[in-house]
């Protein structure tokens, strides 16, 4: 052999492939049990494993089976397990084969063990192999805390929906309960239709791989419109944790406007950015994003082919705080001044646009969070003019942005 590495040392270019996809399928997964599920069946197919197991602590440490792939059911009563040693001991029992065919590891989060998922390959494990479970624990073990906290939040929410009275609460907890059930079967399709393109059903053609593009775009869409709905179903609960650090307006203003180029681009539109000032505000980023990117993404929507849309950012002294300031004008429709009054509300859209696609909760849930960083969104318009909406932040001073 010569000194380069074994190849079995380095995982293939497939498999890293697959290691992504699989990534991005646990970002969709939302409960506990549907993490484990995915992390056996994907761990399976990425080592080509003939059983796979996820091992997780109940409330009293003691591991159990939370999910397996390819083991009879006759075999899960050996899945108790006092702790981790005894765990692995058991595990070559569980998956029927030899010790030294049988590869686990730990899922670690913030430097605990959480659990373990383990494999049952055809040969004695390879470095490569042992690197691909690694990288896959490393995700599920996120994906699990994000599934547990995710619980936590969606249990503290609706019981607090609960506890508030009347029609909207009612609402809120059905919708907010809706989109929490429909991600992870969205997730099963985003995922399936990597699986298609991936060919691991079957030759795929160029136009079969175009639609399979398609049905994961419109996936992602609804997936967008599912966490307006969360969103705004947070916020209406109070649980909405908003970060209060300084940020340089004009750089988030600057990421906004990248993000929207693409499409502004499709419509021959101008998207251009003015700096007058570049105030230090006390604000959450990415939540300040969020709402530039809705705002921004308003104006390219509603404003006609070869319009002009201007970000401009500067300091605003009006009131008895300095604060920040970002404009969002464009040269589109204009909004009527009766509308002018209901657009923040939650679901309103003008009936002019209904065939534009959105459901009415941008403006609603960026007004919120503009208000729950000290600050103010409003707007204002003229008919067959544009569209100007203001967002003002508290100003920092002397203080180091993030
Ligand atoms: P959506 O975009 O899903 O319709 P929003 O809450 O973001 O919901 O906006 C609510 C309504 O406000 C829109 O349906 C539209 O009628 C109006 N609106 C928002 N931004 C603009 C704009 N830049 N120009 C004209 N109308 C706008």
């Amino acid at each position: 052999m010569s000194g380069r590495p074994d190849r079995a040392a380095e995982p293939d270019i497939q498999q890293l492939r697959k290691l992504t996809e699989i990534g991005r399928a646990f970002t969709y997964t939302t409960s506990l049990e549907q993490v484990a599920q995915l992390a056996v069946e994907r761990g399976a197919s990425l080592l080509a494993a003939d059983a796979a197991v996820v091992m997780l602590p109940d409330a009293s440490e003691v591991l159990h089976v939370r999910a397996t792939h390819g083991v009879p059911t006759q075999r899960l009563t050996r899945t108790r397990a006092p702790d981790a040693a005894e765990a692995i001991e058991r595990l070559p029992d569980l998956l029927d084969v030899g010790v030294d065919r049988v590869l686990a590891v730990p899922l670690v989060v913030g430097g605990s063990v959480t659990g373990l998922i383990a494999v049952a390959l055809g040969a004695p494990p390879t470095a490569a192999e042992e690197w691909l479970l690694s990288a896959l624990a490393d995700q599920a073990a996120v994906a699990l805390e994000h599934a547990r906290l995710g619980g936590e939040v969606r249990l503290e929410m609706e019981s607090r929906l609960r506890a508030s009275e009347g029609a909207t609460g009612a609402k809120d907890r059905a919708l907010a309960t809706l989109a929490h059930d429909i991600r992870s079967p969205l997730g099963a399709i985003d995922g399936y239709c990597w699986n298609m393109e991936d060919q691991l059903y079957g030759p795929v053609n160029d136009n079969q791989r175009k639609v399979l593009g398609r049905i994961r775009m419109s996936g992602r869409h609804l997936l967008s419109l599912l966490d307006s709905v969360m969103d705004m179903a947070r916020l209406n609960a109070g649980i909405v944790a908003i970060a209060s650090v300084p940020v340089r307006l004009a750089a988030v203003a600057r990421e906004a406007a990248e993000i929207l180029g693409p499409a502004a681009a499709a419509k021959r539109q101008t998207l251009s950015l003015e700096e007058s000032a570049d105030p230090v505000i006390d604000a959450d980023p990415d939540r300040l994003r969020q709402i530039l990117v809705n705002l921004i993404g308003n104006a390219v929507k509603f404003t006609p082919e070869s319009g002009a849309v201007v970000v401009s950012t500067s300091e605003y002294r009006g009131v008895s705080t300095p604060h920040g300031e970002v404009r969002v004008t464009d040269n589109g429709p204009g909004i009527p001044a009766a509308e002018q009054a209901v657009i923040f509300d939650p679901y309103y859209r003008s009936e002019s646009v209904t065939q534009l696609p959105g459901v009415g909760l941008g403006l609603a849930i960026s007004h919120a969070l503009a208000k729950q960083m000290g600050g103010t969104l409003t707007v204002e318009s003229q008919l067959g003019t544009g569209s100007s909406f203001v967002i003002r932040l508290p100003l920092v001073r002397d203080a180091t942005p993030s």
